[in-house]
């Protein structure tokens, strides 16, 4: 069965008395070019167990089926459920889990779903919802110790604000935090005239590929949570915002980012992660002020 086509879709959907739910992103592949380009890259072997957010109707989870050992699909639609039997009739290698993404352990439901007896290497392959697209990657990348990758179809301007360097507006916390566990390609573009029903963005695939070896910083939580109001407080100089992260005298300060060699009326979004760590890292625990 080609699921990838707008007639077999909607004749699905008909079939089942369904409409694509906009609150839950619902727009569906229906253009196999673009199916078969993300498999390639997906580069999946027979031994890989691969996680799929918002499965839909089953276009893309089909295709990683025939391709992989398992498939944990995890869908917030019960309504799909029915849809997801038919169409994965043919495959006994889908597990469906229907339940928001975002509350689900994927480690945990993988290694239930496979009976894994020990933690296992995974992929994730999914056209995400847009408008919980921060959260999966953040989930994927604080959770996801065993994730081998991640192939993520995301909006055009999210793929740009991951690229995004220093100085530009699109540079943010998102850009930085990705860049401190990740590695991340961007794959290729995917016209909106991909989907049903067409979305008012277009997209791109992008591939996000955990460093293998997690960086030791001596105070992870102190980066992140620096990191995090530096990107509340944008406007503001990185002077302030040490102030109000850290409550120290700003003398104090200004003269510890000058030791840094950084400018203390810089603003968060001209400063480098290697800069952020920096500050945080540096930071003496007890001080004189
Ligand atoms: N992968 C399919 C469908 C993409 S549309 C395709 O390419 O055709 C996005 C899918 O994510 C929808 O099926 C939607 O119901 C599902 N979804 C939306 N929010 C979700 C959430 N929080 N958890 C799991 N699935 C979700």
């Amino acid at each position: 069965m080609n699921l990838a086509s707008k007639t077999e879709i909607k004749k699905i959907l008909h079939r089942y008395e369904k409409h694509p739910q906009k609150k839950w992103g619902q727009n569906f592949l229906v253009d196999s070019n673009i199916l078969h380009k993300i498999i390639e890259f997906a580069e999946l072997s027979p031994e890989d167990y691969v996680i799929e957010i918002g499965p839909g109707i089953g276009v893309l989870t089909q295709e990683i089926a025939a391709r992989s050992r398992g498939v944990l699909a995890i869908e917030i639609d019960s309504g799909m459920q029915q849809v997801l039997v038919e169409t994965l009739a043919e495959y006994n290698n889908c597990h469906l889990v229907i339940s928001d993404v975002l509350k689900v352990d994927l480690e945990q439901e993988l290694s239930r779903s496979f009976a894994l007896e020990k933690p296992t290497l995974y992929k994730v392959c999914a056209n995400i919802p847009y408008n919980i697209t921060t959260p999966i990657i953040f989930q994927l990348l604080e959770k996801g110790s065993h994730l081998e990758y991640a192939l993520l179809m995301v909006q055009k301007e999210l793929a740009q604000r991951i690229k995004a360097k220093p100085g530009s507006k699109d540079y943010g916390l998102l850009t930085l935090m990705l860049q401190y566990y990740a590695r991340v390609e961007y794959m290729m573009d995917i016209s909106r005239t991909c989907f049903y029903p067409a979305p008012e963005v277009d997209s791109a695939l992008i591939k996000i590929q955990p460093h293998s070896s997690t960086r030791q910083l001596k105070n992870e939580a102190g980066f992140k949570s620096l990191v995090r109001r530096a990107f509340q407080m944008r406007r503001k100089t990185i002077l302030n915002i040490c102030w109000a992260e850290f409550r120290a005298d700003k003398d104090f300060i200004r003269s510890y980012l000058e030791k840094l060699g950084l400018d203390s009326n810089s603003r968060p979004e001209s400063l480098t992660l290697e800069e952020f760590i920096c500050i945080s890292e540096n930071w003496p625990e007890s001080r004189e002020i």
